[in-house]
């Protein structure tokens, strides 16, 4: 079963693409809801968030405070990089367990805002990046997290350039009206089945 990446940058459709090859059949691991499924539920990690953060990170319904969690880390590296070296191998070894339970098909993919900045692409046999022009990615996600446009560059400066990303990735997916998504998705489907072959 080939392990297969899929990033882009904020807004620039991955899980809109993601969706199109569910239809396909093809199996999803939503790597950053995994993420807050995790923080929310495993206790061992809750414990650990406490650690770093004290009782506020999670509110009265036992839900991740995640305003007040990207506040404190919000410029403050090390403490994001103390969340990460929680979060990230609890991701890791989830999603392990996900794709054992997935050997059986051709390839699955694994969907992550940050692909190339965490490492994850090295575990992975192949990679697809969703490009869409910043415009575009800007004024969506204003619509869809009902943000401001500054709230969304200071989390498009976060990533990785797309160039980066288009040059790092096997396959590129333009989300740019250039070309249906669906035919793309599908030579890509093709492509992935004659690999895994
Ligand atoms: P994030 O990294 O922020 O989770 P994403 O890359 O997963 O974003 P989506 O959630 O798939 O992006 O898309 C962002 C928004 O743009 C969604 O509301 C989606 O419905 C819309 N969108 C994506 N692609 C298109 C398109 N080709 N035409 C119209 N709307 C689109």
């Amino acid at each position: 079963m080939l392990k297969v990446g899929i990033t882009g940058g904020i807004g620039s459709g991955k899980t809109t693409v993601c969706r199109i090859f569910e239809t396909l059949g093809v199996s999803v691991y939503y790597a950053d809801d995994r993420a807050k499924a995790l923080m929310n539920k495993d206790e061992n990690i809750r414990n650990r968030v406490i650690a770093l953060f004290g009782m506020d990170a999670y509110l009265t319904d036992g839900q991740l405070n995640r305003k007040y969690i990207a506040e404190r880390v919000f410029q403050n590296q090390p403490l994001l990089a103390q969340l990460n070296a929680v979060v990230h191998p609890a991701v890791f070894n989830d999603s392990q367990q996900w794709f054992m339970q997935h050997e059986d098909k051709p390839y699955t993919l694994y969907e992550a805002a940050i692909l190339f900045e965490s490492g994850s692409h090295l575990f992975l046999d192949k990679t697809i990046t969703v490009f869409a022009p910043l415009e575009e990615r800007v004024a969506r996600t204003m619509k869809r997290d009902k943000a401001s446009k500054e709230e969304v560059m200071e989390r498009v400066a976060k990533q990785l350039p797309e160039e980066e990303k288009i040059k790092k990735a096997d396959f590129v997916i333009y989300n740019d009206h250039s070309a249906p998504l669906i035919g793309q998705v599908l030579t890509i489907h093709q492509r992935l089945i004659e690999l895994s072959g």
